[in-house]
């Protein structure tokens, strides 16, 4: 079953300002004002095509929606309804061919003329079920995102005089608005007059496009299911995995605390020995001597437990991790804020190298660095919480998928992840450098839709809920250098450009 909708989407020149109708699904606009092109990010009506999809069941036939939109490439106006194709001006309805091939049809009525043809393969990435659309005006001079094929006879060319040999000109709709001429060579602006006839001024109309099929919403909840029954099985496994270590970590603690009692027993013994009162009987012994040891194991080891975080700042590696931080942030001149904290780390909040950095290693994640609009959302730990819009993948890498349980990337990256391990690869370029760097530190990674964070074991446990975090001296600065590395070749990949990777 086709689902219509009608569209009516209108924006500005950036050039000159002249209102800029988009009658279809086009990319490229010229203005008929100042004739300069200009270029539409394919994002903007697709997304009034999905917006639409998205409420379509809502709306009764006729009924639609319209607003303001302000991007980063312009402002738009924009309506869209909820209905059967017709001619915009006598109202009177059009029966769509069937065939889905390119064609013209003419109102029955006032022998207004429509488009029809199938969306662009852009468009129909973006809008999954976007079938075809039905306009007055057919896309025109654009080589590479032809709408339709224009007849010959619907711009008829105009013939001038070349104003250097009066040789005769055939200018017409597709010419460059500089032509040489085919007599003298020389170059010939073409006069607005003939230019604009050519170009006739347009305005905003109403144009169709028939839906059929799941929208793109409907799709990425079915992939999303999909995805987390998936992830689901998996996590069970990591859980499994990631048990050993969880239980030796509770052991070793249990092991403290008894050898500790142990060595305090022998101590007690050795000292009731040596006091040489062995005729007494050795019960009450110990009930004399018990509050002896029995009150500092039982006083002592939470006070230990409870102060063991507080010190770590001020001991060992916690401290020269402190220190190396001070050191950095005077590199810098950077503030090292609640450095004067006796139980934190301090922390750094500024911007370096164009990006937000945040350096506190008492955090989950010891460096975090802003990445624009990343296309992954990668994580060595559950739990997850994709974004709308990303969708699940497997490398085949064991060493990539078992070290990130979570992984999502937009759609498009990927299926190209998915279709070889070259492939993901190529795609995951800089996640992998990283790796290659850090992987047998690596204690906590992830990347989330603006940015990457990390820390590293031994300095975080790889385990939730392990006190004193800290980041070895050593590790700062190039583990900061490299998060930048890796936040500017997650962007490079985003817009599709080769990672700079040292
Ligand atoms: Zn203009
Ligand atoms: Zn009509
Ligand atoms: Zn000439």
């Amino acid at each position: 079953m086709l689902r219509y909708g009608c569209f009516k989407i209108g924006t500005t020149c950036s050039s000159c300002g002249q209102s800029l109708p988009i009658n279809g699904p086009y990319r490229r606009l010229s203005c008929t004002a100042c004739f300069e092109n200009m270029d539409v990010s394919p994002d903007i009506v697709a997304g009034f095509l999905n917006d639409f999809e998205e409420e379509y069941e809502g709306l009764t036939e006729g009924q639609g929606r319209g607003g303001t939109l302000m991007s980063g490439s312009g402002t738009f106006k924009y309506s869209y309804w909820r209905l059967e194709p017709c001619c915009s001006s006598c109202r009177t309805p059009f029966s769509v061919p069937e065939v889905l091939g390119t064609s013209k049809i003419r109102c029955g009525e006032c022998s207004a003329e429509y488009y029809v043809f199938p969306v662009p393969d852009w468009l129909r990435k973006l809008v999954p079920s976007a079938r075809f659309c039905c306009t007055p005006q057919p896309q025109t001079g654009d080589t590479d995102d032809k709408g339709v094929e224009i007849d010959e006879d619907s711009t008829k060319p105009i013939v001038m005089s070349c104003p250097q040999c009066a040789g005769a000109l055939s200018v017409s709709a597709r010419s460059d608005r500089i032509m040489e001429c085919a007599y003298c060579n020389s170059e010939v602006y073409i006069p607005d007059a003939v230019w604009q006839r050519l170009h006739p001024v347009r305005k905003t109309e109403e144009w169709f496009v028939g839906f059929e099929g799941k929208n793109k919403i409907q799709l990425q909840k079915e992939r999303r299911l999909i995805d987390q029954e998936e992830e689901k099985k998996e996590l069970q496994k990591w859980h499994r995995k990631k048990t050993p270590e969880k239980i030796e970590r509770k052991l070793k603690s249990i092991l403290t605390v008894l050898g500790i009692f142990i060595a305090l027993s022998i101590m007690v013994s050795v000292l009731i020995t040596l006091t040489g009162n062995e005729k007494q009987d050795v019960s009450e012994l110990y009930s004399r001597y018990a509050p002896f040891f029995i009150i500092p194991v039982a006083v002592g080891i939470p006070l230990w437990l409870a102060f063991k975080g507080i010190f770590s700042s001020q001991t060992g590696k916690g401290r020269e991790c402190k220190q190396a931080l001070a050191r950095l942030a005077g590199k810098h001149n950077w503030k090292h804020e609640g450095a004067e904290y006796r139980s934190s780390m301090g922390y750094i909040r500024v911007k370096y190298r164009r990006r937000d950095i945040e350096i506190d290693p008492d955090n989950d994640y010891a460096i975090e660095v802003d990445a624009s609009d990343s296309p992954f959302y990668i994580k060595t730990e559950p739990p997850g919480y994709p974004h709308d819009g990303v969708q699940r993948f497997t490398t085949g890498d064991s060493r990539f998928d078992s070290l990130f349980p979570i992984r999502y990337a937009n759609p498009e990256l990927a299926e190209r992840i998915e279709k070889s391990v070259d492939e993901a690869r190529i795609v995951l370029a800089p996640v992998y450098w990283f790796l290659d760097r850090w992987q047998q530190k690596l204690g906590r990674f992830k990347i989330g839709w603006c940015d990457a964070a990390v820390h590293l074991a031994p300095g975080h446990g790889k385990m939730t809920g392990s006190s004193n975090k800290y980041l070895l001296a050593e590790d700062l600065e190039p583990l900061l250098e490299d998060m930048i590395v890796l936040a500017a070749g997650i962007e490079a990949i985003a817009s599709g450009r080769e990672p700079d990777l040292p």
